[in-house]
């Protein structure tokens, strides 16, 4: 039995953000592994800018490499059609039956749970780590906490590692030392010609100039 953390995003391209947050989550809850999931086609996003899902997928890939517990996953950009995350998870289930799934996700994705397909359903069959830049939106998440599903929360101490001590689905929350970085940024700093080292591992740097990406 592993215990999988799932932490899905258009990653256009994946950056240091992401990887902070991800190691975060990794100090604080006793995780055997993140799957980095790219989306096919993102369901909540203008999809002019996005790249097509073999470059992001690639982006991916190459920012797990030296990260041994972060595992690239193509669940989503092989298949076709919206990326839903309730479907995903019903078939990583499928895939890995004896698994316990936590989703992963910034806090300002997590302010749009409630677009999200069948959220309702999805909050009942796993749990979700919410990652939080200190002093961020505090208060709106709280509304948005109160709403769904108020009883579950859990806030997190981060001085212990959180015992997961049963299988029931929780809301946990995780003020993170986050990275100020953003996906957008990456992209409006490529167009307007600025570096963007530091911003994204080298890798992912090669990546993106010898493929003339977001240019
Ligand atoms: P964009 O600027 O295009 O919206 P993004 O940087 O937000 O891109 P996404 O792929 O949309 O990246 O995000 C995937 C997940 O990572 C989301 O849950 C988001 O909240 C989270 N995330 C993005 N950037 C950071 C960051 N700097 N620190 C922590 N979490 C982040
Ligand atoms: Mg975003």
């Amino acid at each position: 039995m592993a215990l999988t953390g799932l932490f899905g995003g258009t990653f256009n391209p994946i950056h240091n953000g992401h990887l902070r947050a991800a190691e975060e989550v990794m100090k604080y809850f006793p995780l055997d592994r993140i799957l980095f999931i790219p989306s096919y086609i993102p369901p909540h996003k203008d999809q002019k800018e996005v790249v097509p899902a073999c470059h992001r997928w690639r982006m991916v890939e190459i920012a797990c490499q030296g990260h041994q517990k972060f595992i690239p996953s193509d669940l989503e950009v092989k298949s076709p059609g919206p990326s839903y995350s309730i479907l995903t998870l019903r078939k990583l289930k499928e895939l890995f039956p004896d698994d316990t799934f936590w989703f992963i996700v910034g806090s300002d994705a997590f302010l749009e749970i409630e677009t999200w397909k069948d959220y309702n359903q999805l909050l009942r069959e796993c749990s979700f780590i919410v990652v939080r830049r200190p002093g961020s939106e505090l208060e709106k998440l709280d509304k948005v906490i109160d709403k769904i599903k108020p009883e579950l929360l859990v806030e997190i101490d981060k001085r212990e590692k959180t015992e997961v001590k049963d299988d029931r689905p929780g809301l946990y929350l995780l003020e993170i030392n986050a990275l100020d970085i953003s996906s957008s940024e990456i992209r409006h700093r490529l167009r307007a010609g600025l570096p963007i080292t530091g911003l994204v591992p080298p890798g992912v740097e090669d990546y993106i100039m010898k493929n003339r990406l977001y240019v």
